[in-house]
């Protein structure tokens, strides 16, 4: 099913029996799982509109209520429209609910500042924190089929879940791993998404749904770990050479461009560089 929403193509793919993936081109994606008796999508996205599209295409599936939503992580653009589920549970990690309690107000005003398309309308979000909260694991038994919400360490935020479909062989990743993508990496924990990541492959799964981007398998799960530890310990060793940002930058692309040169968004590697030089800064 292919349809047009906020001026972006979106697509929504039958992944499973009664699971789909729906790719926003662009922008962000989401996940839609029906149960025997009811709905739970995987984020609200990033306005109260882009949640109202989202449940218009629910109801293009199904007429089932909606009963949860679970956010992959606190970012705006997967968890602002949250507010649009008054109704439902809304499940998250402990860290995504302080993350949207402590960050969310911040995020919402510098995309007010950036004055770009959804700034007026984000102005009106009520930032919705999850209403049920875990720590590492929690098992959904829903419509016949087991659903592991799974928490494998910071990474991309400190919140980051996995949405493990184990007898589908599917997962979903958020931010933390794209198809052929380099991740947003402003607010990620630079050293701990290269432990996180080598857990991600323990699960079970042959695809997975990422927040941003095509549908991905498990050789470029590899290669989206493969990526972080590269770009990682390639920065924190010219760190440690002493080298400023700018050549670390440089020795960033340098070794990577040949296998990941080809990547969405290889051209923007400088906030991971500093990220990654912040974390290795001493406080003071
Ligand atoms: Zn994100």
């Amino acid at each position: 099913m292919v349809s047009q929403s906020n001026g972006a193509r979106t697509e929504i793919v039958e992944v499973a029996r009664g699971v789909y993936a729906r790719l926003h081109e662009g922008l962000t994606n989401a996940g839609i799982i029906v149960g025997d008796d009811g709905v739970l999508v995987i984020d609200s996205l990033r306005l109260p509109s882009f949640a109202r599209d989202l449940r218009a295409d629910v109801r293009k599936i199904t007429d089932k209520p909606i009963r949860y939503v679970v956010d992959t992580h606190a970012h705006w653009d997967h968890a602002f429209g949250n507010e649009e589920f008054t109704d439902v549970t809304i499940v998250g990690h402990v860290n995504c609910r302080r993350e949207l309690e402590e960050l969310g107000e911040g995020w919402k005003q510098g995309v007010v500042a950036r004055n770009i398309a959804w700034s007026e309308e984000m102005k009106t979000v009520r930032i919705t924190p999850p209403t049920l909260t875990f720590d590492q694991r929690l098992e959904l038994h829903f419509g016949g089929r087991r659903i592991d919400l799974v928490y494998l360490g910071r990474a991309h935020t400190s919140g980051d879940i996995f949405i493990n479909l184990p007898d589908d062989g599917l997962l979903f990743t958020g931010d933390v791993a794209q198809d052929a993508g380099v991740p947003y990496m402003v607010d990620g924990y630079m050293a701990d998404w290269i432990e996180t990541d080598s857990r991600i492959l323990d699960l079970p799964f042959d695809r997975f749904v990422s927040g941003h981007g095509p549908i991905g398998t498990r050789p470029a799960m590899e290669e989206a770990r493969d990526f972080i530890a590269a770009f990682v310990t390639t920065a924190q060793a010219a760190h440690r050479e002493g080298r400023p940002v700018p050549a670390g930058i440089e020795a960033v692309r340098v070794a990577l461009e040949g296998r990941f040169g080809h990547w969405r968004g290889f051209a923007g590697l400088s906030a991971g560089v500093e990220r990654v030089y912040r974390e290795m800064t001493p406080k003071t």
